[in-house]
C-alpha cells in the first residue's frame, strides 16, 4: 500500500474516535484538553505518526529589511558586521547566544592566534585593520591575560598596536569590547536568535529566517554573510561542501574548555592565566559537530569527565584551593563544513605561500601537516576573494572558518586572527555588493581591495597598487 493510501486510512479510522479523545491520544491529554488545537493540526499529527513526516505550512512575517545581514557573531561575524557598517551599509548582526565572540567567548578559547607567523619570518603583522582595532579595545579595557601558553621569543608591544602571534584575553572584556565596537559603528544587533535558514528566490538568498522567543520571523537583506562557523546558511541554501580526502574521518576533535579558580600562586598550570584563574583545554570528543545527537553526547561525556578530573586534581598536595570555576557555554567545535567556493585553497597554496591577484586576507597561523604543527617558511599565504563566494548560491558571502579550503589551509585560517581578517573582507564585500547592486561573484575585486586598504587591512599590496 502506498504511504499516501495508508495515511488516508489511518486518518479515516481515527475519524471514528471522538474528536476530543483522539486529540488526547495523539498529542497528550493535558494539551488537548485546552481545546485550542485546530483540525488541521490533528491531521498533521496523524501524518507524523504514520509516515514520519510532519507537514508544516508556514507563512512567516517579514519584520525588517537590511542591506547586509551577518549571521553569527563570532570573530568572523562581528568583524564582518563592523566592516559592512563602516563601509556604509545598513547592517544587522544576528547571534544565537546572548553575547558576541563565538568560540573565543562562548567556547572559552581565550587566546587570539595568528596575527603573524609564530616563527621567523614573523616581522610582518599579517592581520591588521578592524581586527587590530578590536585588540586595541581589549587592551584599553585592561583585558589582556597575564600569561598564555605560547613562548615569547620575540618582542612585541600589544599595548601600542604591535600585536604578537598570540593575545591571551579575558572573555568578559572581549564580550564588552565587541559590544562597544558594534554600538560605535552603528551595527544593529539581534541576540538570542537562531538563524534557521535562508530566504530564497531560486538560488538567490534574499534574507534569513530566525527563530527566537518572539517566534519565527523573516528578515530581508540584499546580501547575507554566513558567519555561523558551520556554513549553516550556505548549506541550507544548497551550496556544496568541499570534498577533502581526510575530511570525513579526520575532523579535528571537539574540546570542552574550562577555567580553574583558586590557583595557588606557585602552581605550574599551563593555559591562559589571569590572576589566580587559568583557562585550560579539557576533555575531547570526536564526531560531527553539525549533528545534534553527537553534540548532546559530547556535552554529557566531556562535562562528567571534566568534573572527575578536577576533583582528582583538588586532592593533589597543595591544590586543595582549586575549583571548577567555569566551563564553556558549549563544547568547542573545531571543524565541520568547508563550503565550496569559486576557488578551493590547497595544501600546496599554504606551503608555498601562493600570492593571489584577488587577495583579501592573509593567513600566517601554523597548520597541521603530516601529523605535526607545521610552521610556514613565508610570512603567510593569501586568501583569495573567490574562496569567500560559494558556488551555485547568489548574494551570499562566507566569513570565518567555513570558507572554501582543503583541510590543511583551513587548519591555519581557522585561527581567530585569520577568521577576523577574513570577516573584515567579507563585510566589506557584502557592503559593496549591496551598495552597487552587483552580486558578490561579480564584484570589482580591485575596488574591494582599495576599500580594505582604506580600512588598514594588510594585503601586501600597497606597492602593487601604487
Ligand atoms: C577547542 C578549540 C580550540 C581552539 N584553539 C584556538 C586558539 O588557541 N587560538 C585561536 O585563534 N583559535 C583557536 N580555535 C579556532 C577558533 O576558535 C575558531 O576557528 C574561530 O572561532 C572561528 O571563528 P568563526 O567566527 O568562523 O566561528 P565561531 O567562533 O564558531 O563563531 C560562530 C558564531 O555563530 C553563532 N552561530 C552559529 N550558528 C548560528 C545560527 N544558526 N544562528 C545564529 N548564530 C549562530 C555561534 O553562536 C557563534 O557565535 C580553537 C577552536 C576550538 C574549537
Amino acid at each position: 500500500m502506498s504511504e499516501d493510501k495508508k495515511n488516508r486510512q489511518v486518518v479515516k479510522s481515527q475519524g471514528n474516535i471522538g474528536r476530543r479523545e483522539f486529540m488526547g491520544a495523539a498529542l497528550g491529554g493535558a494539551v488537548a484538553s485546552g481545546g485550542l488545537l485546530s483540525s488541521v493540526k490533528t491531521v498533521s499529527a496523524v501524518e507524523q505518526t504514520a509516515t514520519g513526516v510532519y507537514r508544516e505550512e508556514m507563512r512567516t512575517p517579514i519584520v525588517a529589511r537590511y542591506q547586509v545581514i551577518v549571521a553569527g557573531g563570532g570573530p568572523g561575524g562581528f568583524i564582518a558586521a563592523l566592516a559592512a557598517a563602516r563601509s556604509g551599509a545598513k547592517t544587522l548582526l544576528i547571534e544565537r547566544y546572548p553575547f558576541l565572540g563565538g568560540n573565543g567567548t562562548a567556547g572559552l578559547m581565550t587566546c587570539y592566534n595568528g596575527f603573524r607567523n609564530q616563527r621567523p619570518p614573523e616581522a610582518l603583522q599579517t592581520v591588521k585593520g578592524i581586527p587590530a582595532e578590536y585588540i586595541g579595545e581589549i587592551v584599553r579595557l585592561g583585558g589582556v591575560a597575564d600569561a598564555d601558553p605560547y613562548a615569547k621569543e620575540f618582542q612585541h608591544d600589544v599595548a601600542n598596536g604591535d600585536i604578537p602571534y598570540c593575545v591571551g584575553f579575558d572573555p568578559e572584556a572581549a564580550k564588552v569590547a565587541s559590544l562597544n565596537m558594534v554600538k560605535k559603528e552603528g551595527v544593529e544587533l539581534r541576540l538570542h536568535s537562531w538563524v534557521v535558514g535562508p530566504m530564497l528566490d531560486g538560488s538567490r538568498v534574499t534574507g534569513v529566517i530566525v527563530e527566537s522567543k518572539s517566534g519565527r520571523q523573516a528578515i530581508a537583506a540584499d546580501i547575507v554573510v554566513d558567519a555561523t562557523g558551520d556554513g549553516d546558511i550556505a548549506a541550507r541554501a544548497g551550496a556544496s561542501v568541499v570534498k577533502s580526502p581526510a575530511a570525513k574521518s579526520d575532523l579535528l576533535r571537539m574540546t570542552l574548555m574550562y577555567r580553574l579558580g583558586g590557583l595557588p600562586p606557585d602552581a605550574k598550570e599551563g593555559g591562559i592565566r589571569i590572576g589566580n584563574r587559568v583557562v585550560k583545554w579539557g576533555p575531547a570528543f570526536s564526531g560531527d559537530g553539525t549533528d545534534v545527537e553527537t553534540l548532546t553526547r559530547a556535552e554529557i561525556e566531556t562535562r562528567l569527565k571534566l568534573w572527575e578530573q578536577v576533583q582528582k586534581k583538588r586532592s593533589q598536595p597543595g591544590m586543595g584551593s582549586i575549583y571548577l570555576m567555569q566551563t564553556a557555554t558549549g563544547i568547542g567545535v573545531r571543524e565541520t563544513r568547508h563550503i565550496l567556493g569559486g576557488y578551493v585553497l590547497t595544501v600546496q597554496n599554504a606551503i608555498q605561500g601562493t600570492r593571489f591577484g584577488d587577495v583579501v586576507a592573509i593567513s600566517s597561523n601554523p597548520m597541521e601537516y603530516q601529523g605535526k604543527r607545521y610552521f610556514f617558511k613565508h610570512e603567510g599565504f593569501d586568501i583569495p576573494y573567490r574562496a569567500l563566494v560559494p558556488q551555485g548560491v547568489e548574494n551570499l558571502v562566507l566569513a570565518g572558518r567555513c570558507i572554501s579550503a582543503e583541510q590543511n589551509p583551513f587548519w591555519s585560517a581557522r585561527a581567530m586572527g585569520g577568521a577576523m581578517a577574513i570577516g573584515h573582507a567579507s563585510g566589506c564585500a557584502a557592503a559593496m555588493a549591496a551598495k552597487v547592486n552587483v552580486p558578490p561573484r561579480k564584484l570589482d575585486v580591485k575596488a574591494l581591495q582599495k576599500l580594505l586598504l582604506s580600512q588598514n587591512a594588510e594585503l601586501r599590496m600597497q606597492k602593487r597598487m601604487g
